[in-house]
C-alpha cells in the first residue's frame, strides 16, 4: 500500500504511493486521483531516484577561503545569523532579500513570509512563480476580482469537447492531464496555439483539431481576432455580456480594430483557423456539450502577458463562458505548489489568504494572528527580476537567502543574474542538492525534500493536498521550518512565534487567511488526512470547499467579471539584421524547471539527451547549418550553445530552446529581463537572436 502523497514536480500534482523503508528501496506506485486519473509521467514514476541521489547534501557548507567546506549546523546558523544582523545594522532592514519557490509547501512558504517581515522586517521578498503564473493572476484578478488557476475541477474539462489552449503543451509537460483532453479532441474540437507542431499539437490535429501556429508574443491579436470574429458573426452572449460583465463597451473600442485579416497579418494564423475555433467554442456552448479556454506560460510570460490574458479572459466572456458549470477559462499552473506559493505571503505585495500588504485591513488581521504591531509590517517589496537586478547595489540587498529556486539557471538574463549573485556580501541557499545556485553560496543549509516531509499542496485547480513523509529524513538535513526558527531565536524572536510542527504552522495559516481571498480557514489536516476533496476558499469547518467558482457571482465590487480592454504591442525586442530570429523556449518531457533535480535522473536525463535547439530545416539549410551541428545562439544579453534539431515543426522565423541545462547551454543566457507593467512577469518567451555554427 505504502505512504499516500503526491508527485514532486508540477501542478498536476499526480497521487502516488511511496513503498520501502527508506531512500535506499522506496518505490513509486500511481494512485487513482481526479487529476491524474491513475497516470505518472516519466518524472513521476523515477521520483524516487531523487532521494537516493548520491550527491545528496546532508551537511552544511559555509565558504571558507574561498571553498564550501562542512560545518555544524550552530556553525552555519551563527554565520547567516550574523550575516543578517550586519547587513541590517549596516544598511537597515531592506538590506537582506529573500527569494522563495513555487514548489515549497504552503507551510514553508508561508513561514517564510512571516520570517520576512517579523524576523528581518525586510520589505524584499519575492518568489519564482512571478515567473510562471503572475500574468494569468494579475489579469484574473482585474476581471473575476480573484485568481484560482482552474476556477473548475480538472475533470469538468474530461467531457468538454471543446477545448482551447494557448501557450501550452500539456502533453510534454504534463501527459497525465492529455486523459482530460480527450473528449474534446476525438471530437474534433481540440485547439491549441503554438509556434510548435508539439506533442499536444499532434494530438490535437489527429483528430481534425486545430494548430494556430502563431508568431511568438502575438497571443494578444490572436485573442482579439477571434473576438472580433465572435462579435461581428454572430456568436456572442449577449444576454450574459448585459447581465454577468461589465466593460464591454471599452473592450470592443479596441478589439472592435482587430479584423480577423490584420490579426492574421500579425499572428500568421489563417482567418480560417481563427473562425474554426470560434465556431467550435460556441457550438460546444449552444448544444451543452463543454467549452474552455486554457491559457499556459507559452501566451503569459511576456512582456504583455497580463494584456494577453485579459484578451483571452475578453474572448471568454463574449461568449459567455466564465462563472458557468461547464464551461470556462483558467490558467493552467506550472510549479507543484504554483498556486498555494502565490497565497501565503512569499510574494513581494501580499500577505497570508491572498492579502494584499498595502491594505491596512489585511495587515490589521495579519499582525494581530502573528502578535505584531501593524505598523511593524514592511509594505510591498520588489518583484523577482527586480529584487535580483538590485543585487549589492546602492540601496539594494547585501544578503539573499534563497529556498526553493535555482536562479543561475532559472532567471532572465541568466548571466547578469549570477554577477549580481556574485556581488552579494552573502547568498544563502537552502537545497537538498548542490545545484547551479547552491554551488556560488557562501553558506548552503541541506534541506527536506518532498517524500521526506509533512505539509500540504495545492494543486492547479485550488485543491488543498497533504503532501506526507514517507521516508526517513535523510541523517544531518533539516527541515526548512526548523531554518527558520533557529534563525528567527538568534534575529531575537521568541521560539513560540516560529514552530517546527508543519500541522501547527498549517493551523496558524488557516487563522492568517480567514477572510481574505484564499480563505483556508476549513481545511485541515484531519479532514484532508480522511481524503476529502477541499478546494479553497474554505471559510469555516464543515464547509463543503469552492470547486466551482463565480457561479453565481463573480468576485468583483458589482460580481460582474469586467472586459479590459488591451491592444497589441508586440515583443518587446523586434527581429532586426543582426539578430533575425525569435527566441522562445520551454520544457521537455523528461525535465522539470531548472533540471537541478531531473539532470540528476540518469532515465530522465538519458531520455531527455543533450541541450539542443530546434530550428526549421529551411532556416538551417539557409544559414548552412546542418542536424546535429553545435551552434551558437546570440542575444542583445549573451550566448548558449546547443546541438541543432532540424525541424519541419516550427515557424522559420522561430527557433526553440529547453531552458533546463546549465552552463553555457542556458536559454535564460539569451533572455529579455522587460517586465510587464502589471505582473512584473519577464519576456521570457520572446527574444531576438541570431544563429551560427560553433
Ligand atoms: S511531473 Fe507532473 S505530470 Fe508528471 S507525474 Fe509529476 S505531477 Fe504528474
Amino acid at each position: 500500500m505504502g505512504t499516500k502523497t503526491h508527485c514532486p514536480y508540477c501542478g498536476l500534482q499526480c497521487a502516488m504511493s511511496i513503498s520501502g523503508k527508506g531512500a535506499a528501496d522506496a518505490e513509486v506506485t500511481p494512485r487513482q486521483f481526479p487529476t491524474n486519473k491513475g497516470g505518472l509521467c516519466q518524472k513521476g514514476w523515477t521520483a524516487a531516484d531523487v532521494l537516493r541521489n548520491p550527491n545528496r547534501l546532508t551537511t552544511p557548507l559555509v565558504r571558507r577561503d574561498g571553498v564550501l567546506t562542512p560545518t555544524t549546523w550552530d556553525d552555519a546558523f551563527d554565520v547567516v545569523a550574523s550575516g543578517f544582523a550586519r547587513a541590517r545594522r549596516e544598511h537597515g532592514a531592506d538590506a537582506v532579500g529573500i527569494f522563495g519557490g513555487g514548489g515549497l509547501t504552503n507551510e514553508k512558504a508561508y513561514q517564510l513570509g512571516k520570517f520576512a517581515r517579523v524576523a528581518l522586517g525586510t520589505s524584499n521578498i519575492d518568489y519564482n512563480g512571478r515567473f510562471c503564473m503572475s500574468s494569468a493572476a494579475a489579469a484574473g484578478i482585474k476581471s473575476f476580482g480573484l485568481d484560482r488557476g482552474l476556477p473548475f475541477p480538472l475533470a469538468d474539462i474530461g467531457s468538454a469537447r471543446a477545448i482551447v489552449i494557448l501557450g501550452g503543451n500539456v502533453a510534454e509537460t504534463m501527459p497525465p492531464m492529455v486523459s482530460h483532453l480527450m473528449t474534446a479532441a476525438r471530437a474534433g474540437g481540440l485547439v491549441v496555439a503554438d509556434p510548435r507542431r508539439t506533442a499536444t499539437v499532434e494530438r490535437a490535429v489527429a483528430d481534425g483539431g486545430v494548430h494556430l501556429q502563431l508568431a511568438p508574443g502575438t497571443d494578444l491579436p490572436l485573442a482579439l481576432g477571434m473576438a472580433h470574429i465572435a462579435v461581428t458573426e454572430g456568436y456572442a452572449d449577449l444576454d450574459y455580456i448585459a447581465d454577468r460583465t461589465s466593460g464591454f463597451d471599452d473592450f470592443w473600442r479596441l478589439a472592435g480594430q482587430w479584423w480577423p485579416e490584420r490579426a492574421e497579418r500579425v499572428t500568421g494564423v489563417p482567418v480560417a483557423a481563427m473562425r474554426r475555433t470560434v465556431a467550435l467554442l460556441a457550438a460546444a456552448r449552444d448544444n451543452g456539450t463543454g467549452a474552455y479556454v486554457l491559457t499556459a506560460r507559452g501566451a503569459e510570460q511576456h512582456s504583455t502577458g497580463t494584456d494577453t490574458v485579459s484578451a483571452v479572459i475578453g474572448l471568454s466572456l463574449l461568449l459567455g463562458l466564465c462563472g458557468r458549470k461547464g464551461s470556462g477559462y483558467g490558467c493552467i499552473t506550472g510549479q507543484g505548489n504554483g498556486q498555494g506559493g502565490r497565497e501565503h505571503g512569499q510574494k513581494a505585495d501580499q500577505l497570508p489568504g491572498y492579502r494584499k500588504i498595502a491594505d491596512p485591513a489585511a495587515r490589521a488581521h495579519v499582525a494581530k494572528v502573528w502578535g505584531i504591531d501593524p505598523d511593524d509590517l514592511p509594505g510591498p517589496g520588489q518583484s523577482a527580476y527586480e529584487l535580483l537586478e538590485s543585487l549589492g547595489q546602492p540601496g539594494g540587498p547585501k544578503m539573499l537567502m534563497v529556498h526553493g529556486a535555482n536562479l543561475a539557471v532559472s532567471a532572465p538574463r541568466a548571466g547578469h543574474v549570477v554577477d549580481r549573485l556574485a556581488s552579494l556580501d552573502m547568498l544563502v541557499v537552502n537545497d537538498f542538492l548542490l545545484s547551479e545556485t547552491a554551488a556560488m553560496a557562501d553558506v548552503v543549509l541541506p534541506v527536506l525534500q518532498w517524500a521526506e516531509e509533512e505539509g500540504t499542496m495545492t494543486s492547479l485547480e485550488g485543491r488543498v493536498l497533504r503532501r506526507r513523509q514517507a521516508v526517513p529524513v535523510a541523517d544531518g538535513a533539516r527541515s526548512e521550518l526548523e531554518v527558520l526558527s533557529e534563525l528567527a531565536i538568534r534575529l531575537g524572536q521568541p521560539a513560540e512565534r516560529f514552530p517546527t510542527d508543519p500541522r501547527e504552522v498549517f493551523d496558524e495559516l488557516r487563522r492568517a487567511s480567514a477572510g481574505g481571498p484564499a480563505d483556508y480557514t476549513g481545511v485541515t489536516y484531519d479532514r484532508l488526512d480522511n481524503d476529502e476533496a477541499i478546494h479553497w476558499p474554505c471559510p469555516e469547518v464543515g464547509h463543503p470547499g469552492t470547486p466551482r467558482m463565480f457561479l453565481q457571482r463573480f468576485a468583483t465590487d458589482d460580481g460582474r467579471a469586467k472586459f479590459i480592454a488591451v491592444d497589441h504591442h508586440g515583443p518587446t525586442e523586434p527581429v532586426d539584421a543582426e539578430f533575425p530570429l525569435v527566441c522562445t523556449t520551454g520544457r521537455v518531457l523528461t525535465h522539470y524547471q531548472s533540471g537541478a533535480q531531473t539532470r540528476h535522473v540518469k532515465a530522465l536525463a538519458d531520455a531527455a539527451g543533450p541541450m539542443f535547439v530546434e530550428v526549421n530545416t529551411d532556416t538551417a539549410e539557409r544559414l548552412g547549418i546542418a542536424d546535429g551541428a553545435q551552434v551558437v545562439l546570440t542575444s542583445r544579453r549573451g550566448s548558449a550553445t546547443a546541438a541543432a534539431r532540424c525541424v519541419d515543426s516550427l515557424r522559420p522565423d522561430t527557433v526553440f530552446l529547453p531552458f533546463h541545462y546549465a552552463g553555457d547551454q542556458r536559454a535564460n543566457l539569451l533572455t529579455n529581463p522587460a517586465l510587464d507593467p502589471t505582473s512584473r512577469m519577464p519576456e521570457f518567451k520572446a527574444c531576438a537572436v541570431r544563429l551560427e555554427v560553433l
